[in-house]
């Protein structure tokens, strides 16, 4: 008996390209030379992760696997910054695990929090009002924007079943599961359905679907005295909602009415509280009914009683579309399943800093830098706060990229370059 299956999905995520800054110069009347006023160009949007307590499946991921959050807009004159690119959110079930696909690394397991920024939106570029100094007045540089963040990563989700069929062998847990599993013709490649047949995932439409299991053995076991396994009790424990089935057909000589009683009976007693859980019953084999005879003391028997009814023929489809409706709209009305399990730990991803060597680059009075520990400062640098860019003037010291390009004859005015950052040298 399957406790959980994995359901798994690829997607690639591209966050937004950051805006570009603006080389602009104020003019007014009579103002013969304005200063540089060029805006900053806006960040782009990330992508965010947001655990969704009503989807029980990575599905949607099926359909489309690219995801694109909004660019940044460009800088303009007159120190107007461009619009920030809006982040895409995408909704996933809680309990999902994000994993960096190629390196295998968990990036963030869905469980505990409230968003997870996976790809950051690509820094917009500094205008040149920045970029003025005493000594130049009017740079004519600019900062590009920063591309976005693009990975690819695989979605992990342990899938526990929202719905449990329950019932005497031989009623057609096994053929409704299969029915419905197969229903939507967009499943018929969907793995798990032939994987796993006692777990399948029900597509009802974008955005619902919805995990049943057959749970073979319930009473097979525990008529011959066994009793329900202890992966059984965990397993039906997280189901948000139980169908049960009766044979109506009386085809094997039972009473449909004395079968409802009896799994009833065993599932109060191996735990109290499964008979509090909500439960739909299905009259199935309708179609081997001579009579309505069964189907309408046993309607009548469960009504009274407060449940729902339905005649149901797995084999023939009759009633199934009504029923997997039912089910839908029932679960959304119901809790989300309580307890998520990480298939895997979480780790957060480290980032590696520091200093260390540096490459240059001389083209002319064009210096270029290079260093991968470079980048991210540089990225994680706001060049619009002056602290922000005093550490980063301080980090580039240390490293000692100043002797090293004095060493190699740069003069002031030459422009040195890095990872969209230009700035003209002043010793
Ligand atoms: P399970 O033991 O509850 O999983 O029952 P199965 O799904 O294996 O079904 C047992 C038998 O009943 C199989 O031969 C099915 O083809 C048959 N069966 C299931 N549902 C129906 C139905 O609605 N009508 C008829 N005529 N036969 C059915
Ligand atoms: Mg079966």
């Amino acid at each position: 008996m399957a406790a959980a299956f994995v359901d798994t999905a690829r997607i690639t995520i591209v966050a937004g390209h950051g805006g570009h800054g603006a080389v602009a110069f104020h003019r007014e009347k009579y103002v013969a030379n304005g200063g540089p006023d060029g805006g900053d160009g806006g960040r782009g949007g990330s992508v965010v992760f947001v655990p969704d307590q009503s989807m029980s499946t990575l599905m949607d991921f099926r359909y489309k696997r690219k995801y694109t959050a909004q660019p940044g807009m460009d800088g303009s004159g007159a120190r107007r910054s461009g619009k920030d690119g809006k982040d895409l959110l995408i909704r996933v079930p809680r309990g999902t695990v994000v994993r960096d696909a190629e390196t295998g690394e968990v990036l963030q397991d869905m469980t505990n929090v409230d968003r997870y920024v996976a790809a950051r939106g690509g820094r917009g570029g500094w205008g040149n009002q920045h970029f003025a100094t005493p000594t130049r007045q009017a740079p004519r540089f600019a900062k590009a924007g920063l591309p976005g963040e693009s990975r690819e990563v695989i979605l992990e989700l342990k899938l526990l079943a929202d719905v449990g069929l329950v019932g005497f062998p031989n009623v057609g847990k096994s053929t409704l599961l299969s029915v419905v599993s197969k229903a939507h013709p967009k499943i018929a490649n969907y793995h798990f359905t032939t994987l796993m047949p006692n777990l399948g995932v029900v597509y009802v439409e974008e955005g619902v679907s919805f995990v049943m299991a057959d749970i073979p053995g319930i009473i097979e076991g525990a008529s011959e005295g066994a009793g329900l396994g202890h992966d059984f009790l965990r397993h039906i424990d997280r189901c948000r909602l139980l169908v049960h089935l009766v044979d109506v057909s009386g085809s094997e000589g039972r009473d449909p009415v004395a079968d409802f009683d009896a799994i009833n009976a065993e599932l109060k007693e191996y735990s109290p509280e499964l008979s509090q859980r909500p439960m739909l019953v299905c009259g199935n084999k309708s179609d081997l009914c001579f009579d309505d005879e069964n189907q309408k003391r046993l309607r009548e028997h469960v009504e009274a009683l407060g449940f729902e009814y339905f005649d149901l023929s797995a084999a023939t489809h009759g009633g199934v579309r009504e029923l997997v409706k039912k089910i839908a709209e029932k679960l959304s009305t119901l809790p989300p399943v309580k307890v998520f399990e990480a298939t895997y730990v979480p780790k957060m991803p480290t980032v590696e800093t520091g200093t260390g060597e540096v490459s240059i680059e001389r083209e002319g009075n064009e210096w270029y830098v290079e260093a991968p520990w470079l980048e991210h400062l540089v990225e994680s640098t706001n060049f619009a706060d002056f602290e922000s860019r005093n550490w980063l003037d301080k980090q580039l010291r240390q490293a000692g990229l100043f002797d090293k390009l004095e060493s190699m004859g740069i003069q002031d005015g030459d422009t040195v370059a890095m990872y969209g950052l230009e700035f003209e040298y002043e010793r």
